[in-house]
C-alpha cells in the first residue's frame, strides 16, 4: 500500500503518545521514523514501531529522558543517554556538539546509553544544517549480528559509520551506512514481506551464504516484532577485510570509548554507543578554499563517465534526496505486513478502531 507521510506521522506518534511518551517525544519519534522512510530507508522507519513500543513495556527504552553529563570540557563531552530514545536524546547530545564546535572550532561528544539513535544520518544533518562537518562512530551493545572477516560467528553490531559536510546552497553531502553488508532493519523488512536481502547478506553457522532472514529471526508469525535469535546465522560485514575493520573501528571508538559497552560478549541491554567529531569548516578555513574547491573537485566526480548506459555517478546522500523528493509526492510505499503490524501496535496500545480510523483521516 502507499500511505501519505503526513498519515504516517499521525497514526505512529499516537501510538508512542498512548504508550507514554509526551506529545513532544512522541511527534519527535514519528517524524524520525517517517523521515526515514522518505529518504528511502524503509529499515529504519515505521517498521521499527512494535520493537520500540515492546521495548517500552519491558522498561528497556525510557520515555522523556535528559542526558546527564558525565564530563565536561570546552571541547569534549561524554553524556548518558539514561537508555531514553535515541530520537531524544541523540539530538541533545548532537546539540552540545554543535555549540561546542562553535565555540572552539571542534569538538568530541560521546554518547552512551542511548536508545536505539535510527538513521545516523539525521544526526549528521543537523550538525550540517548548523554549518559544520561531522563524522561519527556507532555500535549497539546488545544486538550482536556481525560475523567479522573470516568468521561464522557473531562479534559485532551493524555499528554503522556517518560523515556529513555542509555546502552551501546545496544539500549536504551525507555518507550514512551499517558496516554490514545490510544493515540489520533491511532483514526485519524483507521479514515482514518487503524488499529481500541481497543473495549472500548472511552466513549460516556452518559457513553457507543465504538472504534468508530465518537466519536471523526464526520463524516470527506476521504481527510479533522478530527478536533476532541466538546461535543462529550472522549477517556478514561488508567490504571483505576492510569493512569488518572499520566495524572493529566503530565498536572500539562507539561501544568502548563512549563507556556505552561493545558488543560483546555476553547478554547486555540494547543501547546505541556514538562518538562523535564535529569540526566548523571556518576554523579550519579562514581563506574560504574549502567550498570552492569541494564544489569543483564534486563536479570533477560526477563527470565520470557511467558504468552503464543511462547510469550516473551520484553522491553520497543524493540517492536520499531523490527519494524524499518521490515519497512526500507520491506517498510512501509499506509492505501488507509492516501496515498490519503497526495496526496491531496502535490496538494493543489502545487505540480503538474509531480513534485509528479518525487519526488516519
Ligand atoms: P545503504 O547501504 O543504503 O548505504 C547508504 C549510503 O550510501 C548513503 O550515504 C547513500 O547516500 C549512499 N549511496 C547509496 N546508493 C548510492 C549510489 N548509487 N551512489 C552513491 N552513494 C550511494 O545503507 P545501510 O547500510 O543499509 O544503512 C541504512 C541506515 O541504517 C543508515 O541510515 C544507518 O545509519 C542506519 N543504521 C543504524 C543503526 C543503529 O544502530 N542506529 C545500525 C545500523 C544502521
Amino acid at each position: 500500500m502507499l500511505i501519505q507521510a503526513d498519515a504516517l506521522r499521525r497514526i505512529v506518534s499516537a501510538i508512542f503518545a498512548r504508550a507514554g511518551c509526551s506529545a513532544a517525544e512522541s511527534e519527535r519519534v514519528a517524524r524520525s521514523l517517517v523521515s526515514a522512510n522518505l529518504v528511502g530507508h524503509d529499515s529504519h522507519g515505521v517498521v521499527r514501531v512494535p520493537r520500540y513500543v515492546q521495548m517500552m513495556r519491558d522498561g528497556r527504552l525510557l520515555p522523556d529522558r535528559t542526558i546527564e553529563i558525565v564530563t565536561d570540557t570546552p571541547v569534549l563531552a561524554v553524556v548518558d543517554g539514561g537508555f531514553g530514545f535515541g530520537q531524544t536524546v541523540a539530538p541533545q547530545a548532537v546539540r552540545l556538539g554543535i555549540d561546542k564546535a562553535r565555540r572552539n572550532g571542534a569538538a568530541v561528544i560521546a554518547l552512551r546509553n542511548a536508545g536505539h539513535v535510527g538513521r545516523v544520518g539525521d544526526w549528521a544533518e543537523m550538525a550540517a544544517e548548523a554549518g559544520l562537518v561531522s563524522v561519527h562512530f556507532v555500535n549497539a551493545a546488545g544486538s550482536i549480528l556481525v560475523a567479522p572477516f573470516g568468521g561464522t560467528e557473531r562479534r559485532f553490531s551493524t555499528a554503522p559509520f556517518c560523515a556529513g559536510v555542509p555546502r552551501p546552497g546545496e544539500p549536504p553531502l551525507i555518507l550514512d551506512f551499517a558496516t554490514s553488508v545490510v544493515a540489520e532493519g533491511k532483514v526485519l523488512v524483507a521479514a515482514k514481506g518487503g524488499k529481500p536481502v541481497p543473495p549472500g547478506s548472511l552466513i549460516e553457522p556452518d559457513g553457507r551464504l543465504t538472504s534468508d532472514p530465518a537466519t536471523l529471526y526464526g520463524d516470527a508469525g506476521p504481527d510479533a516484532p522478530p527478536e533476532k535469535r541466538e546461535n543462529r546465522g550472522a549477517i556478514r560485514a561488508m567490504g571483505e577485510h576492510k569493512g569488518s575493520g572499520l566495524a572493529l573501528i566503530c565498536e572500539l571508538l562507539g561501544g568502548a570509548l563512549t563507556g556505552n559497552g561493545t558488543a560483546g560478549p555476553g547478554p547486555r541491554p540494547f543501547a546505541n554507543g556514538m562518538l562523535s567529531i564535529y569540526m566548523d569548516p571556518a576554523a579550519f578555513d579562514a581563506a574560504g578554499f574549502f567550498p570552492e574547491e569541494m564544489r569543483r573537485y564534486l563536479d570533477f566526480v560526477k563527470s565520470a563517465r557511467p558504468a552503464e548506459a543511462g547510469g550516473e555517478v551520484l553522491l553520497p546522500g543524493e540517492p536520499e534526496q531523490r527519494s524524499r523528493a518521490k515519497r512526500l509526492a507520491e506517498g510512501i510505499p509499506l509492505p501488507d505486513d509492516a501496515w498490519n503490524s503497526i495496526l496491531a501496535a496502535a490496538r494493543g496500545a489502545g487505540l480503538r478502531e474509531e480513534e485509528i480510523r479518525a487519526i488516519l483521516g
